[in-house]
């Protein structure tokens, strides 16, 4: 009898573990995020409206429960962290709210779960763990106008979160895939979502931005002002749908021309910071332009000779917020550079005020993207993973 019931019972639980896996397979698993939202501080702001756990982050060891926090001072202690008035000797913790969203940190309030982490440097890290598509949602407000027509706003969500994905594989091994600035994507939390981008959201659900199968970077910038740039002429990367096209629709784009005044002595701070050798600069010539009109070839000369950058590199030196684009031309009068140039951002992608325009005309998404990455189509991301699950990246 008891040997009986013990078959029965491992029977049983046979069954149990096959209809739960039919079960994960048969639903759409969600990918996950990690995003950086505090690096390098030395105090963070936490509240957590709602009951939490604090656990180990190497052995997932529940450390602390509580019902609610509030506004507790997260700081770097004596082999630990601290959090409020609790003193965790641990190097790594991970909050893990009952409900989501209830964090709330710095001020914004974020979705999932978020790990801090004390760094050797004696400063905190803390990351945000979250769905994919609540990062997305996150990121949306700060790329574009919740106002902008829907297909426009679905483009975006496309491109977002094929980036995001494509970052994510890149940086499996580190703490975090992505960080929320402009170095990956701006994501400001759930403060950032807005009725209008969540739903564009979530009418492109699953779906990404491919090329022959694999998810690539699909870089996107504000304002082309003509042509979108060849990506291979800024970094080693060499894909049909990130080639340029001329782009006739962002003429009317706000962002479409800019003016500068530089004083030199910044450019030549700014060059030596960026560990060029320049002395007193002399003289700043263009020498040579890609076909969408932005500089390849800028020859600086100083009292410690010549040097040849790219208008990129200049561009990342100086600043790209002071210089906007990399097609510009400039003038040097009485110790200052007079820069007039088309565009804002590296030009790779999408142009998105051109998307915009192409909303505003009837184009859909897909004819967007079809048109700023040509050759690329939009899969599921169900469709593009390996035996493994894992995603096929570039
Ligand atoms: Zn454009």
């Amino acid at each position: 009898m008891p040997l009986n019931l013990g078959k029965a019972l491992i029977c049983l639980g046979l069954v149990v573990i096959v209809l739960g896996l039919i079960f994960i397979s048969g639903a759409e698993a969600e990918e996950l995020v990690r995003v950086a939202i505090a690096t390098d501080a030395h105090e963070i702001r936490l509240s957590i409206r709602g009951p939490y756990q604090i656990l180990a982050l190497n052995t997932n060891e529940e450390l602390h429960k509580g019902r609610y926090l509030w506004r507790a001072k997260v700081s770097p202690a004596e082999g630990g962290i601290k959090i409020g008035k609790l003193d965790l000797k641990i190097y790594g913790v991970r909050i893990q709210p009952k409900k989501s969203p209830v964090i709330y940190l710095n001020g914004r309030k974020f979705r999932g779960a978020i790990e801090i982490i004390r760094r050797e440097n004696n400063t905190l890290l803390a990351v945000n763990h979250l769905e994919l598509d609540d990062y997305i949602a996150g990121v949306l407000y700060h790329e574009v106008s919740p106002r902008w027509p829907l297909e426009a706003l679905k483009a975006q969500a496309i491109v977002a979160r094929t980036y995001a994905l494509y970052q994510a594989r890149l940086n499996t091994d580190k703490d975090y895939d992505l960080v929320s600035t402009v170095a990956s994507q701006v994501y400001g939390g759930r403060t950032s979502e807005r009725g209008r981008t969540s739903k564009a959201i979530r009418r492109t659900r699953g779906e990404v931005l491919t090329y022959k199968g694999k998810v690539f970077p699909t870089f996107y910038h504000a304002t082309c002002a003509g042509h979108t740039e060849d990506a291979s002429a800024l970094w080693k990367i060499n894909l049909p749908p990130l080639k340029g096209r001329e782009c006739q629709f962002c003429q009317r784009s706000p962002h479409f021309k800019w003016k500068k005044k530089v004083s030199i002595k910044n450019i030549e701070e700014a060059l030596e910071k960026a560990n060029f050798k320049v002395g007193t600069i002399e003289a700043i010539k263009i020498i040579d332009r890609d076909v969408s009109g932005r500089v390849t070839d800028l020859e600086i000369t100083s009292t410690r000779g010549k040097i040849s950058l790219s208008g990129y590199r200049f561009r990342l030196a100086v600043g790209p917020n002071i210089i906007r684009s990399a097609n510009f031309d400039l003038q040097v009068k009485r110790k200052k550079a007079y820069l007039e140039g088309l565009g804002w951002g590296h030009g790779v992608g999408m142009c998105q005020w051109g998307a915009f325009f192409m909303s505003r005309k009837g184009f859909n998404a897909e004819q967007i993207l079809g048109y700023y990455y040509p050759e690329a189509k939009i899969k599921k991301i169900e469709e593009i993973k390996d035996d493994q699950g894992k995603i096929n990246t570039f």
